[in-house]
């Protein structure tokens, strides 16, 4: 545990998912004042979000020091987004490569929309940073999810609210064994647990029997991609990473 956590708050970006569990981690860690946020937009599966709730709940229960610093979660809802940015995720639709080269999975603008109300909520709760699980080296390329979007969606945030926000990608150079490998740096043998046994990734918002590398249908991209990376982790002997 940081000794010194930075006294600005932060604000997660928080899905229940295997990535953004690993960064409420990381931002227990790092700051002294955490609260999640939450997107429903109109997403297929509601188990996405009990899975923020389960999530929380144990984070809170095994490590005493983070529970300490972990605030309130908000929900907002962005379901009139949802219904403009209509893909595989919300829809009946098959998941598959487009014509533009990217997966039917993703949402026009997604994180963009996420980020300006996450900056919002953070304007009014005094929340200093912005934490989000995107990652370059998703083998998605979703074109919202690069540091270079990034860093000029940080720019417009603190130029049209007058702020001095930080959007911070933890997991940004990652590969998804190293953050397995960060979630046992961040949180041992207990987080990597929680990881796996709490957070929810599939993308057809499937539950099922438990996998070694967690649950899901196993089958579909967001699936597929977190087996590899457990699967790569376990190969190296499941390796450590500090924060
Ligand atoms: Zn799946």
């Amino acid at each position: 545990m940081t000794p010194h956590a930075d006294a600005a708050g932060a604000l997660v970006l928080f899905s229940g998912g295997q990535d953004s569990t690993v960064c409420l981690a990381w931002a227990l860690e790092r700051y002294g004042r955490v609260e999640t946020v939450g997107f429903d937009y109109g997403q297929r599966h509601a188990v996405e979000l009990e899975a923020r709730k389960a999530v929380r709940a144990r984070i809170a229960r095994e490590f005493p020091a983070w529970a300490a610093r972990l605030g309130p979660d908000h929900m907002l809802d962005l379901k009139g987004f949802g219904a403009v940015a209509e893909s595989a995720l919300t829809a009946e639709r098959a998941i598959e490569m487009t014509e533009r080269g990217l997966p039917s999975t993703f949402v026009p603008g997604r994180n963009l929309v996420f980020l300006v109300y996450a900056a919002a909520l953070a304007d009014r709760r005094g929340l200093a940073a912005l934490v989000g699980g995107m990652c370059e080296t998703d083998f998605s390329g979703y074109p919202d999810c690069r540091r270079d979007t990034l860093n000029a969606m940080e720019q417009a945030l603190n130029l049209g609210m007058e702020q001095d926000f930080r959007v911070e990608t933890p997991l940004m150079r990652l590969t998804k064994s190293q953050t397995w490998a960060l979630a046992k740096g961040l949180g041992g043998e207990a987080l990597v647990d929680i990881v796996l046994a709490d957070t929810h990734t599939c993308y057809l918002g499937e539950r099922g029997d438990i996998h070694p590398w967690g649950h899901g249908c196993g089958t579909c991209p967001a699936c597929e991609l977190r087996a590899r990376g457990w699967d790569a982790w376990t190969a190296e002997g499941r390796p450590e990473l500090a924060p």
